[in-house]
């Protein structure tokens, strides 16, 4: 066993995602079940920086599990790109005793935590939060299920509209780099075409169809487009079908940060409150430096310097699936 884990900080960081407050009750509740102490990191690194850490208890996390957002609330911290800032961090921690940190977030929190734990004698834990689904060594992300339940819904309701006055929708979803909420979603919404920023875009052959749609009189179409991809977002893709295809009324919506928010899917809360269980076991078994991660249902842990934006591939499958089902 390494040396004895005794007081843990928890924190959210960088973009938020709804299951992060299950994540951290499962921290401090499985931290206070094993006789630690707790502590809770206001707003990413920048709370570690200007030392706003609170102790926490079980009743700190007491009716939070169904909340989305973060109670420690997130930040981007600049300061902690720059050895003089993880130098005030740390001493920080060490005044208070904290021996091990648990980081909740994206890849991006997590390279600054295997920087951190390189520089310094804490170990870390990174959970995976993000609702974009993007890293590597987990089947599931803290939020993904959440946000893409969330897309569903408002593309469901955009169907009903779309139906009665015969238009098409480009839709766009959320997704800078990974186009799994556009996947998900538009499968399950049944959406005509998915565009996303793991394949070139081929803008003629949408066109084609569209038109060839047109002709057929297929009335209702929906186009799912994932923010990041490397055509442009809903309103580019809505000015060239509005050029090539005069006819067609073309709506645009913009699904934005209602994707962020919401009472977590219970699916969420579950995860995260197997990882959040996982990582205090992790700092107090000495499998330092890692992310918790889900893989084929079983625990699984990444040393955290691999644990970084995964560019999974996304299955032709899948892709084929679209366009069948969309015929
Ligand atoms: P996410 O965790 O959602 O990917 P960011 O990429 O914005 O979000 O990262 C969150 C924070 O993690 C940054 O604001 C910064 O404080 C810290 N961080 C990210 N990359 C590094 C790095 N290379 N060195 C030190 N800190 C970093």
């Amino acid at each position: 066993m390494a040396n004895k884990v005794t007081k843990i900080g928890v924190m959210t960081s960088g973009g938020d995602s709804p299951g992060m407050n299950a994540a951290i009750r499962a921290v401090v509740r499985t931290g206070i079940y094993y006789g630690l102490e707790i502590f809770g990191i206001m707003r990413g690194y920048s709370g570690m920086i200007e030392n706003d850490i609170v102790p926490m208890h079980s009743r700190s996390v007491a009716n939070i599990i169904q909340r989305g957002g973060t109670v420690l609330k997130t930040a981007r911290c600049k300061e902690f790109f720059e050895k003089e800032g993880r130098k005030k961090a740390y001493d920080n921690l060490k005044q208070i005793g904290v021996d091990g940190i648990v980081v909740i977030g994206g890849d991006g929190s997590f390279r600054g935590a295997d920087i951190f734990a390189r520089e310094y004698d804490i170990p870390c834990i990174g959970l995976p939060g993000t609702i974009d689904k993007d890293i590597a060594g987990t089947d599931f992300t803290i939020g993904f299920d959440t946000a893409v339940n969330t897309a569903v819904e408002a593309i469901d309701k955009i169907r009903d509209t779309a139906d009665a006055h015969d238009r098409l929708f480009i839709i766009e979803v959320m997704g800078r780099d990974a186009g799994y909420i556009a996947l998900h979603s538009g499968i399950a919404t049944g959406a005509e075409h998915i565009l996303i920023p793991e394949r070139k875009t081929d803008m003629e052959e949408l066109i084609l169809s569209l038109q060839e749609k047109e002709k057929r009189k297929k009335l209702v179409n929906m186009v799912v487009v994932a923010e990041g991809d490397d055509f442009g977002g809903a309103y580019e893709v809505a000015k060239l079908v509005k050029e090539r295809l005069p006819n067609a009324e073309t709506r645009v919506a913009i699904l934005g940060h209602i994707q962020r928010g919401g009472s977590p899917s219970c699916l969420d809360r579950l995860i995260a409150s197997r990882m959040g269980y996982a990582a205090v076991e992790c700092l107090m078994y000495g499998r330092h430096n890692v992310m918790v991660g889900i893989l084929n249902n079983k625990m699984h842990y990444t040393p955290l310097e691999k644990a970084v934006k995964a560019k999974q591939r996304i299955s032709d499958e899948w892709l084929k699936i679209v366009k069948i089902l969309a015929s």
